[in-house]
């Protein structure tokens, strides 16, 4: 993926983007997130940073359908409901790249997104949603736990966690699971326009501590694009 340090860029159709305009105007999504102009490169407020090819790659259930061209992978896992889809698309500002969920816990697959023809977004089946079955569950673990232990491509992970919520029983598993394989993870508090800011650290307080962490998690928002530069900060690193 490029980098351009520059602040300012032109876009595919040639318009020239003001990084500084478009980071003071922080609680609103740009327009550019409009489906309408498809060929327009979606921008990273602040980074300069263009991304011109985000697009669904393969879905895989087992460990042998998965892409082997040996791309650079991030994960993503979290709860149903959590807020993935709404992080990745907002990551790749596009709208409905990754479904989001109208029925929570449908997703049973592993989704690959080629990003740049560089890298994979990795779209790890969500848990915790109360009518799945114990051997659903089970197949969740398998699944899950068989993509993190043995795949050396994979860069980063991030742990989506509810702002809101202390971790739940399915969030220490993971987690426990990113410590036992040694893989490089970030926990990400999401949804964190649900709260008032002053409510904001305290929240973020009681996630660490309930996994005792010494980082606090970042805090993230699919509705202002809080810590969006930020993941991107860490998937870049
Ligand atoms: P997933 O099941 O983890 O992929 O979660 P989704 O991305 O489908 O989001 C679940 C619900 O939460 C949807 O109704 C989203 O609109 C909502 N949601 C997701 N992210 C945010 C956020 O940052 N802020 C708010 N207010 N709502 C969000």
């Amino acid at each position: 993926m490029q980098t351009n340090k520059t602040k300012r860029t032109k876009t595919q159709s040639n318009k020239i983007v003001d990084h500084k305009a478009a980071t003071a105007n922080k609680a609103k999504r740009p327009s550019n997130q409009d489906e309408s102009r498809p060929s327009l490169a979606a921008e990273v407020k602040g980074t300069g940073k263009q991304i011109v090819k985000a697009e669904f790659a393969t879905t895989a259930v087992k460990p042998g359908q998965f892409p082997e061209n040996g791309w650079p992978e991030v994960a993503f896992v979290g709860r149903s409901n959590v807020g993935k889809s709404s992080l990745i698309n907002t990551l790749l500002n596009r709208k409905k790249l990754a479904r989001t969920s109208q029925h929570p816990g449908k997703t049973r697959t592993i989704n690959f997104f080629n990003v740049e023809e560089s890298i994979y977004f990795v779209d790890l089946p969500g848990y915790g949603y109360a009518k799945v079955s114990k051997s659903e569950s089970a197949k969740w673990g398998e699944m899950v736990e068989g993509y993190l232990k043995d795949r050396p491509q994979l860069k980063h992970i991030f742990l989506l966690m509810d702002i809101r919520h202390e971790p739940s029983a399915n969030d220490k598993q993971i987690h426990h699971w990113c410590k036992f394989y040694n893989l490089p993870f970030t926990i990400v508090a999401t949804k964190s326009d649900k709260i008032k800011k002053s409510q904001v650290q305290k929240h973020l307080a009681v996630i660490r501590k309930s996994l005792e962490e010494d980082a606090l998690p970042i805090p993230f928002s699919s509705e202002s694009w809080e810590g969006r530069e930020v993941l991107w900060g860490v998937i870049e690193k």
